[in-house]
């Protein structure tokens, strides 16, 4: 039996089979979660397209629902965290921050605004442009900000009148599986459906004849399989993967500023952000000292379980990716880079890895061109700028960036050449439910937040009231006599 319960049709469904759930602070299984069968997944799927009927008919009720989400989203931090921070592993006041998300998610789409647009209103026609759900939605999401991500997709889709069956990763299911068990009595049956289980579930819910849309989160391999696996039904798809994203330190910047903000953005949540800072090309005159501040931040910070009060990074989260964080590391340091800091995995129970920084390496070493996804940063130096921005862009990445200079008009020239969705300023992961969030080239299709993220859970309709005595398009002229 599993400890935690998927959620159908507003019901609480166990399953006959469980998997275990890693605590990745010690590596050892703390919980099970219930494997969803495939007659459990056409239920769920029912059960959402059931519920969309009614649901998209009554905006009110969608706006009032996600407002009494909220609430119950505020008043859940202390259940819903350290669920959070056992099987992810991030620091206890991270998972909460997670949580407090999730709900200021749903109160800015409960309150986005949504108004038709009128193209034509004359002696001829009437003409509106209107956005209609595409109908039931599969979401799915990955282990790094399970609930924050989840969010992402819920509110704006559930605002535009679908209905979803959501998966989450199978590395961190539970908090997710308790969060809608813990909205079932403020939502109404079927509109949110959660069901766990392994990656095939989710292959299972992207071949699914029922869902008009794929809302998925994850990494590019997957996301190409998702994309491939909605064409032939040709559903709609929106794909946030992965990144490698760049900052650019210009030679004008402060390095102990840059420096401390530069740590922050690639090391948050243990360098596990998709738009975390990847890699980061200084200038040759201020090599050293960026290199010293980093390595003093990445030796200062404390690294332990979540659930000590005073860590600010936990373990990664999962044994492949410990093990990948291991070989990209490994890699640079066999091939000549140098650890300023860290460089091996931590000598203790769990998947802990010391915050490393490497130099003396440069593109072409795969840390530098591929996405690490944890806490090692790489810092290349160079002599030109216009060469380090075609660098920064000579990859099939383009979710976000960075530049980093005094002069933040100069910064921000540089930045407004880059190929990626966003593109920061002195400072990055600087997000927001109006944000719009999306990838360039193989970091994604679509956009999440804001209007654009709410776009894409709509089909766009126009609704033409003739104005014409005997029903006749004017402009139809010869055509129709
Ligand atoms: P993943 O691709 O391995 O898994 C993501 C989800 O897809 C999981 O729920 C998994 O079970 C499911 N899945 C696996 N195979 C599937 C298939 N064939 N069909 C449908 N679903 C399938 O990714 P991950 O390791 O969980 O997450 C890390 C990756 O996610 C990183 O690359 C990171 O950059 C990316 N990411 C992107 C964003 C963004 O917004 N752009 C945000 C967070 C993470």
């Amino acid at each position: 039996m599993s400890d935690f319960v998927m959620t159908i049709g507003g019901d609480t469904v166990p399953a006959a089979e469980s998997f275990g759930v890693i605590n990745p602070a010690n590596g050892e299984v703390f919980a099970h979660a219930p494997d969803c069968t495939r007659e459990q997944l056409d239920a769920a799927f029912d059960a959402a397209s059931k519920a969309q009927r009614d649901w998209k008919t009554d905006e009110g009720l969608r706006r009032a629902t996600l407002l009494k989400m909220a609430d119950v989203l505020l008043a859940s931090g202390t259940e819903l965290a350290p669920i959070l921070t056992a099987e992810q592993g991030k620091p206890l006041g991270d998972a909460n921050i997670e949580v407090f998300a999730a709900a200021i998610w749903c109160q800015y789409f409960a309150n986005l605004e949504t108004p038709a647009q009128v193209i034509q209103d004359d002696a001829e026609a009437r003409v509106e442009v209107v956005r209609r759900p595409v109908g039931v939605v599969a979401a799915i999401t990955p282990w790094n900000f399970p609930l924050t991500l989840a969010f992402w997709k819920i509110a704006p889709a559930l605002l535009a009148g679908n209905t979803l069956v959501l998966k989450p990763s199978p590395f961190t299911p539970l908090s997710t599986l308790k969060t809608v068990e813990l909205l079932r009595d403020v939502i109404p049956p079927g509109v949110v459906n959660v069901v766990s289980g392994g990656d095939e579930l989710g292959a299972w819910m992207t071949g699914h004849p029922v869902p008009r849309k794929v809302s998925f989160t994850g990494s590019i391999e997957t996301g190409k399989k998702v994309a491939l696996s909605a064409a032939p039904d040709l559903k709609r798809v929106t794909l946030e993967l992965g990144g490698n994203d760049p900052a650019i330190v210009l030679d004008d910047a402060d390095p102990a500023v840059v420096g401390k903000a530069i740590f922050a953005g690639a090391f948050n949540n243990n360098g596990q952000v998709c738009s975390a800072i990847k890699r980061v090309y200084v200038p040759e005159s201020l090599y050293d000292q960026v290199v010293e501040v980093l390595a003093d931040q990445a030796t200062r910070i404390k690294v332990g379980e979540g659930t000590e009060p005073d860590s600010k990074l936990g373990p990664i989260n999962n044994a492949p990716q410990f093990e990948r964080v291991k070989e990209l590391v490994g890699d640079a340091l066999s091939h000549g880079a140098s650890a300023a800091t860290g460089g091996k995995a931590m000598d203790r129970p769990g998947y802990f890895f010391e915050p490393t920084i490497l130099t003396d390496l440069t593109d072409g070493t795969r840390i530098v061109d591929e996405e690490q996804f944890g806490p090692a940063l790489p810092v290349i130096s160079y002599r030109d700028i216009d060469d380090v921005v075609e660098r920064a862009n000579a990859t099939h990445f383009g979710l976000s960036g960075s530049v980093w200079g005094t002069d933040s008009d100069r910064a921000a020239g540089i930045a407004n050449q880059l190929e990626c969705g966003t593109a920061w300023v002195n400072t990055h992961l600087a997000l927001s439910p109006q944000q719009p969030f999306g990838g360039f080239k193989w970091s994604g299709v679509g956009v999440e937040n804001g209007p654009w993220g709410l776009a894409e859970f709509t089909e766009v309709q126009a609704v033409y009231r003739s104005k014409s005595a005997d029903g006749l398009n004017l402009n139809t002229g010869g055509l129709v006599s």
